[in-house]
């Protein structure tokens, strides 16, 4: 099953943890807060399965749980901003 994936940006902590262990997957913004580079951070477009096992490493070892995984895509999260 796909797997979708955006950073809640208000509550990442810029620790750089989900960068170590899925760099394929998340970048930075220049204030060092975390996105997902796949969709610009819309939790619409499906990760690659080959990365799925580094996205549920990096969604574990984010300390504010702002990493949201879901089955389904999400509503388009950069257009609230
Ligand atoms: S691990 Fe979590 S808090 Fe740290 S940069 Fe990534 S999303 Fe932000």
């Amino acid at each position: 099953m796909s797997k979708f994936v955006f950073v809640d940006k208000d509550t990442c902590i810029a620790c750089g943890a989900c960068g170590e262990d899925a760099p394929n997957i998340f970048e930075y913004d220049e204030e060092g807060l975390s996105e997902v580079a796949l969709d610009n951070n819309t939790g619409t477009g499906a990760v690659p399965e080959d990365l799925e096992e580094e996205l549920l490493d990096a969604e574990e070892g984010c300390p504010t749980e702002s990493i949201k995984v879901a089955d389904t895509p999400f509503q388009n999260k950069a257009a609230n901003e």
